[in-house]
């Protein structure tokens, strides 16, 4: 049996095991300590509307195949508890907010994205909880949101189940990682056992609120506003909700800075008012391994080596389709997709 070994055991590291193993690789993972992860940190939503930027079409493109991927991915990891959320409301506050989002569902509607337009009572009919301020915005169907944390445990059971070994040790060195293949999955630190491929770290906060006897139940959609400018999200938990993000590109330390909380905070409140009783039970800064065009790197750069990294703030939606992808190198197949261009890993391994 040909051997592979995977440095990174989180979201990508996990996914990408699981698949190999079950396509006949003997496979070890070596992963430290996932405290820190990006995915661990993360809010958990397979964002397609709310993650693409307006004109970013090629990021869309992969976006929409990674969601694709997810009912068969769900299926087999056969756990009912990691599903959060089935679909996500859009909504803005002030004539700006509003006018963004337009922008946003028009340039979505013409590459044949679904997008249901919402007035402001609409929306409060799907989500009680959202403000009276909310003028209007739009549901984009079937937008999941996972638990990132379920999945990640979820994932781990089902990887070792089908034979995945995890050595709880830091690689130093690729080169001297044992296995016919390797596969660097090591989320930001990537960079630092291949610096050339240029991924850097873009830090984001996110803060965990339970929900508390007397207030609203946590909604039943992700609820992603535009207030007074700024992008704030409320991602529904059993128990409470994720509330996130900002996002403050080559911040390299995991520590959540005040004022970021305290505009989370503030914005969350203004989109949802109940959660000013709710408790709050953390905040955290993660960094997402992010690259110069927003695009994750996946594909061969040498004979023994793969990489998966590079997800930026779409790394749980696009988990599937790496691993899928992955095992494709693997099996030598050559690889038909907009993200993968081999000039592109080449121009980053010079
Ligand atoms: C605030 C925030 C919110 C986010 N929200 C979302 C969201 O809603 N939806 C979404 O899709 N994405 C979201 N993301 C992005 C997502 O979290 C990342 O893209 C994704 O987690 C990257 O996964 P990864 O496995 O590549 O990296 P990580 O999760 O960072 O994991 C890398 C792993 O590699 C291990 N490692 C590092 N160095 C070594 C080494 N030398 N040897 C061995 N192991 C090593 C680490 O211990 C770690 O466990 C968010 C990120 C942040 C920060």
């Amino acid at each position: 049996m040909k051997t592979l070994t995977i440095v990174g055991g989180a979201v990508i590291g996990l996914s990408c095991a699981l698949r190999a193993a079950e396509s006949g690789w003997e496979v070890t993972v070596y992963e430290p300590d996932q405290t820190c992860a990006a995915s661990r940190v993360a809010a958990g939503m397979l964002g397609i509307a709310g993650e693409s930027r307006t004109g970013e079409d090629a990021y869309l493109a992969f976006a929409e195949q990674a969601m694709s991927r997810w009912p068969a991915f769900l299926e087999r990891l056969g756990d009912d508890r990691i599903v959060a959320a089935s679909s996500s409301l859009m909504v803005g506050v002030d004539s700006a907010d509003v006018g963004e989002l337009t922008m946003v569902a028009d340039w979505l509607r013409g590459r044949g994205h679904p997008v249901e337009p919402l007035t402001g009572k609409e929306i409060r009919i799907l989500e009680p909880a959202v403000s009276s301020r909310i003028r209007s915005g739009f549901r984009a169907g079937g937008e999941l949101a996972v638990d990132n944390r379920r999945l990640l445990q979820v994932l781990s059971d089902r990887a070792a189940e089908a034979g995945v070994r995890t050595v709880r040790s830091q690689v130093t060195d690729l080169a001297d990682v044992r296995g016919d293949q390797v596969v660097l999955a090591a989320g930001v630190n990537s960079a630092l056992l291949s610096p050339d491929l240029g991924v850097y770290p873009s830090k984001g906060e996110v803060l965990r609120l339970g929900w508390a006897t007397g207030a609203l139940p946590p909604p039943e959609h992700v609820v992603r506003g535009r207030i007074n400018g700024r992008a704030v999200y409320v991602v529904p938990r059993h128990d409470g909700v994720v509330v996130g993000a900002t996002q403050y590109d080559g911040g390299d330390d995991r520590l959540p800075v005040a004022g970021g909380v305290a505009d989370l905070l503030s914005d969350a409140i203004e989109l949802m008012p109940s959660l000013r009783e709710y408790r709050l039970l953390s905040a955290e800064a993660g960094l997402r391994p992010a690259t110069p065009d927003g695009m994750p790197l996946i594909g061969r750069v040498d004979d023994r080596t793969v990489v998966a990294t590079g997800h930026g703030r779409n790394g749980i939606l696009m988990s599937a389709i790496t691993a899928e992808l992955v095992a494709e190198t693997l099996a030598g197949k050559t690889i038909d997709n907009p993200s993968i261009d081999a000039g592109r890993l080449s121009w980053a391994t010079q």
